[in-house]
This record gives structure tokens, C-alpha cells and sequence, in this order.
């Protein structure tokens, strides 16, 4: 698949439900989105379908992301049955891996490829007030349980927010000694239309990824340490991170700025929103209903709808971003 601006669409991101086990301030209201309903969110067939249109038009890779895939009911057979799918290559996900423990090796064995997993502070306290109601530990046993089944590569995503004063370092380092890339993402003010609570947070509170690399490589000499230099080798699935390590290190330390550096020449993705919407950028809240086609078992509407879709990807994303959907409901 080609958009109008000659760009190659073969990527997937699939939001499988608006819920969560957090409630990051970032990204969702503190007493939790109003769920859609049962008959609002599509079924696993139904995403299974879309997903089998969109690879014979040329969808190569799947994100499962949403809200917390982890807590959609059948995520795992979800995963063996796109598994299955001809023309599939590869199925990530991102999650927030408090339910990797438990759930990583079956999905390991489902198929799934690589996982991401977010986590934006290494402070107890801290990671406390950003989730609401999350506990650091629990994040961090999900990335050593998909370091241990051999998710490769695992990925850990942090969003860098300026009044959080994050410990920069402290995160670039976890990529010293075991095969993690650390990746630090700019905060996107997406969803503020939509109550995610965060009144006062915007453009100065985004920290562009030049920043970001100076900081930490000034705190690294501070500790007597080599800089970052920029990688031997990106990670697979590298998408539009910028990737460094530290000399000698098993991971790198990425940097991806939707904001800073634009990077929509490079974008290679649709999203499918957990109640069955076809959205062709992040950015913006213009929106394709796929539902109705699928429920009729209509492929030919179905793929109708990707095409449109695809013919309404923007060239760039301009300055008001989306606003009206939160990032948990869209699949950030
Ligand atoms: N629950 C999963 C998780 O947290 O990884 C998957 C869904 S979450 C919406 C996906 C990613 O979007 C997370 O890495 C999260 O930090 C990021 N995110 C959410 N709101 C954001 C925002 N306003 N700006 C930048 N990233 C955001
Ligand atoms: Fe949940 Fe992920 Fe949003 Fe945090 S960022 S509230 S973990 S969906």
C-alpha cells in the first residue's frame, strides 16, 4: 500500500481495548476512561479479520497496544491466530508489563515477536504519582520476565516530561548491562480536550531529544563515564528513533521526537482504535468507521475503508494535535 504522498503503509498499530490497569496522568483521566461497551469494542474475530484484509494489501507488522492489551481477555489467541495470518511477519506490543510475569511466556509461545515496555520513572514515589496507581516493581519484573523468555528486542519506552525532572541517566544506564534499548519519547499533548487532567501541561513541558542527549551525556562525564556515540546497529523495529549506546553496552539508548524533528516523511503506519475507527495519523482526530463493514462480514467494504484511510494520510502533522481522544483510546 502507497499514500497519496508516495509513502509505504505496512504497518498496524491495533488498540485492543481503552482500558487499564493505570491511570498515568499523561494519558487518562484519574478515575478512568468511561469504558466503551461490550458492543462498542470490536470482537478478537473482527480484528482478526481487519487484520487479514490489511495483509493482503500489504500490512506486514502489528502493534497490539491500547490501553493495557495485557488486560483484553484472549490477548494471547488473538496473537496465535494473526500469527497464522500469510503475509505477517511480525507482532510486537506495548504494554506497561505488569501482567508479563504471568503472561509472557504463553505469549512467547503464541507468536508474539518483541514487546515495548513503558515505564517512566525509577522513582517508587514518583512512578506512584505518574500511574496513580502503579508499583515500579511490578513494572520492572515484567521487563526481567521478557528479558527471561527471550523477547528480543525488549524495549523500554519512557515519555520525558520537564516538571517530572526525570533521572535521565538512570534510565540510559539499564542499557549497560542487559540487551535492553532504552527509549525516550517526547511528551505529546494529545487528549487534553478529553479530561486527561493534565491542565498546565504543554509545550513547555516537552524536552527535545538534543536536550535530552546533552543532559545525560553531561551527567555521564559528571560520573567519570564515556558518552553515548551513536549505535553500531539499531535494534530491529527501530521506526524513527535516533539510536546511541554507551561503549561497550548490550543495549542502546534511542530518541524518537514526534515533536522536535518531525518525522511523518518516514511514517509507515495506520491505527485501528479499539471501537473500530481507522485512523490515519496520531495527530489528528479524522477517523474511519471500519466497524460496521466487518460486522457484516463485508471485505471488500473493508478494505474499501483501509484504501480511504490510507488516501487521508496527511503529508505532515501540523501544530494543533489531536485533542479530542485520549492517547489510551486512540492506541498511543
Ligand atoms: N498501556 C500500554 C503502555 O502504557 O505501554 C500501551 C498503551 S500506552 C497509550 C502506549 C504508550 O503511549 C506508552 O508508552 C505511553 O507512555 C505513551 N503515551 C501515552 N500518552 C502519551 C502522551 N501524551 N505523550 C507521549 N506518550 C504518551
Ligand atoms: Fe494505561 Fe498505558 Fe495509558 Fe498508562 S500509558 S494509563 S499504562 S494505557
Amino acid at each position: 500500500m502507497k499514500d497519496s504522498h508516495g509513502r509505504k503503509i505496512d504497518y498496524l498499530r491495533i488498540s485492543l481495548t481503552d482500558r487499564c490497569n493505570f491511570r498515568c496522568i499523561y494519558c487518562m483521566p484519574e478515575e478512568g476512561v468511561c469504558p466503551m461497551s461490550h458492543d462498542e469494542i470490536l470482537s478478537l474475530e473482527e480484528i482478526e479479520r481487519l487484520v487479514r484484509v490489511a495483509a493482503k494489501h500489504g500490512i506486514k507488522s502489528v502493534r497490539l497496544t491500547g490501553g493495557e492489551p495485557l488486560v483484553r481477555k484472549g490477548v494471547e489467541d488473538l496473537v496465535a491466530a494473526l500469527t497464522g495470518i500469510d503475509g505477517i511477519e511480525n507482532i510486537s506490543m506495548t504494554t506497561n508489563g505488569v501482567l508479563l510475569p504471568k503472561m509472557a511466556e504463553t505469549l512467547k509461545t503464541a507468536g508474539l515477536n518483541r514487546v515495548n515496555i513503558s515505564l517512566d520513572t525509577l522513582d517508587q514515589d514518583q512512578f506512584r504519582e505518574v500511574t496513580r496507581v502503579g508499583k515500579l516493581e511490578d513494572t520492572l519484573a515484567g521487563i526481567d520476565a521478557a528479558l527471561e523468555v527471550g523477547f528480543d528486542p525488549v524495549k523500554v519506552n519512557a515519555v520525558t516530561v520537564r516538571r517530572l525532572d526525570q533521572d535521565l541517566l538512570g534510565f540510559a544506564k539499564l542499557s549497560i548491562d542487559r540487551p535492553l534499548h532504552v527509549r525516550f519519547i517526547e511528551y505529546m499533548p494529545v487528549g487534553q480536550d478529553a479530561g486527561n487532567g493534565l491542565a498546565g501541561w504543554g509545550q513547555g513541558d516537552v524536552i527535545s531529544s538534543q536536550e535530552l542527549l546533552e543532559r545525560i551525556n553531561a551527567d555521564a562525564k559528571a560520573e567519570g563515564m564515556e558518552p553515548l556515540a551513536p549505535a553500531d546497529k539499531n535494534p530491529l523495529g527501530w521506526g524513527p528513533a535516533k539510536y546511541m549506546a554507551f561503549p561497550g553496552a548490550k543495549g542502546t539508548v534511542g530518541f524518537i521526537s514526534p515533536l522536535s524533528r518531525h518525522f511523518c516523511s518516514e511514517c509507515n503506519r495506520l491505527r485501528l482504535t479499539a471501537d473500530g475507527k481507522i485512523r490515519p495519523c496520531l495527530f489528528s482526530d479524522t477517523e474511519y468507521d471500519v466497524r460496521e463493514a466487518l460486522r457484516a462480514g463485508d471485505d471488500d467494504r473493508v478494505a474499501a475503508c483501509l484504501m480511504e484511510a490510507l488516501g487521508a494520510k496527511p503529508d505532515e502533522h501540523h501544530d494543533k494535535v489531536g485533542t479530542e481522544r485520549n492517547m489510551s483510546a486512540i492506541g498511543g
